[in-house]
């Protein structure tokens, strides 16, 4: 028997465990801190779902390389099945893009971002450079992290709209940033919630470098099973296949997914009220002397008047109500996610009282 120690690589036990502790708390009556939604897959659609699923055979694998999920997705977005990597949510795809273009490179990010992205660079053992917002509504800085990007080895990852600020990237700043960086990524799980102009596939999709991550966690109302995209051109595709497990997306996740892009007009129609909620909800916040950043995303990022943002959080928590603290991300700063009409209106009362 040897003492040798056990060998963890340094970047990943420089991790902090992502883990969120217990706390003593009153029972939940919003729950506004995942930015999910505060909706659901309507009732015929779940039966539809589970009556499909009870028809299958359980013991076997899905259909290898998940062709019947590619092409609904692809139908759905106007684009080719070619163009599709599946998996078991975005962030399982966005590893794998992650491991492919940026392993033992430098990840660029637009900070504060998801917190997600670190720890996806520490598993793919990429550098990571920070180029932080700037401004009210943490605007990204266009020339600095042009600048960074289009440096050798730099892969850019940029997340829009973003999360937790909420804001967009400008199309004419994406534009320059395809013609400058040898490949961009570009994380859209939240554009359901942006105009139309923002969606990046509208109006760059025919790009040779452009890879797109999308989900049908929020705007879908799927996050309990996991489902996520990327689209990107057939080439870049075949080698993003190659970092992703086969049959990552299984029989159920895949089932639901068809069916719930079979119906668009389900999503539509919430994701109308959500964005109707978003602005009811920032106005309110603003007359109670909150900062709130312009947000095309189904969250808000708010700062109270006092900056405590610690504080806030633990008397709205004691008031059954979940929020984000983002402290760690930009002092001061709360991330809240737009819930139902009621939900949000327990939200404000509550903030009222801890204000
Ligand atoms: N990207 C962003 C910006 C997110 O906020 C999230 C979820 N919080 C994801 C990706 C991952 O979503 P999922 O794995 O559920 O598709």
């Amino acid at each position: 028997m040897t003492g040798r120690p056990v060998p963890v690589r340094e970047e990943i036990r420089a991790l902090g465990a992502y883990r969120l502790a217990p706390e003593d708390a009153p029972p939940i009556r919003a729950k506004l801190d995942f930015n999910e939604s505060p909706f659901d897959v309507p009732g015929e659609i779940r039966a539809d779902v589970l009556a499909r699923l009870a028809a299958k055979r359980w013991g076997r694998y899905p259909e290898f390389g998940a062709p019947r999920l590619k092409k609904a997705i692809a139908e759905a977005i106007g684009r080719r099945p070619e163009e599709i990597v599946v998996g078991n949510g975005s962030g399982e795809v966005i590893l794998a893009a992650v491991s492919v273009f940026a392993g033992g490179r430098t990840l660029v990010l637009p900070t504060p971002t998801f917190s997600l992205y670190g720890q996806i660079a520490a598993i793919a053992a990429a550098r990571v450079m920070d180029i932080p917002r700037e401004g009210a509504d943490f605007e990204l800085a266009e020339e600095e992290f042009l600048e960074a990007s289009a440096r050798p080895g730099a892969v850019p990852l940029v997340c829009s709209p973003n999360n937790p600020t909420g804001g967009v990237v400008r199309s004419a700043f994406l534009d320059r940033l395809l013609d400058i960086a040898a490949v961009v990524l570009l994380d859209q799980a939240y554009v359901d919630f942006a105009p139309s102009a923002d969606d990046a596939l509208l109006s760059f999709g025919s790009r040779r470098n452009l890879v797109v991550f999308r989900t049908l966690s929020k705007a879908y109302a799927a996050a309990g099973f996991r489902i996520g995209y990327a689209v990107a051109p057939p080439a870049l595709v075949v080698e993003i296949e190659k970092a992703v497990l086969p049959f990552s997306v299984d029989l159920a996740a895949e089932e639901l997914a068809v069916a719930v892009l079979a119906h668009p007009e389900v999503a539509r129609s919430q994701v109308a009220r959500i964005v109707a909620e978003r602005g009811r909800v920032a106005e309110a916040l603003a007359a109670a002397g909150c900062a709130v950043a312009t947000s095309s995303a189904n969250f808000l990022f708010v700062r109270p008047p006092d900056g405590d943002a610690a504080r806030v959080r633990r008397g709205l928590l004691d008031r059954g109500i979940l929020v984000r603290d983002m402290t760690a991300a930009a002092p001061g700063r709360l991330r809240v996610s737009i819930g139902s009409r009621a939900e949000n209106d327990l939200f404000l009362e509550a903030l009222q009282e801890v204000l």
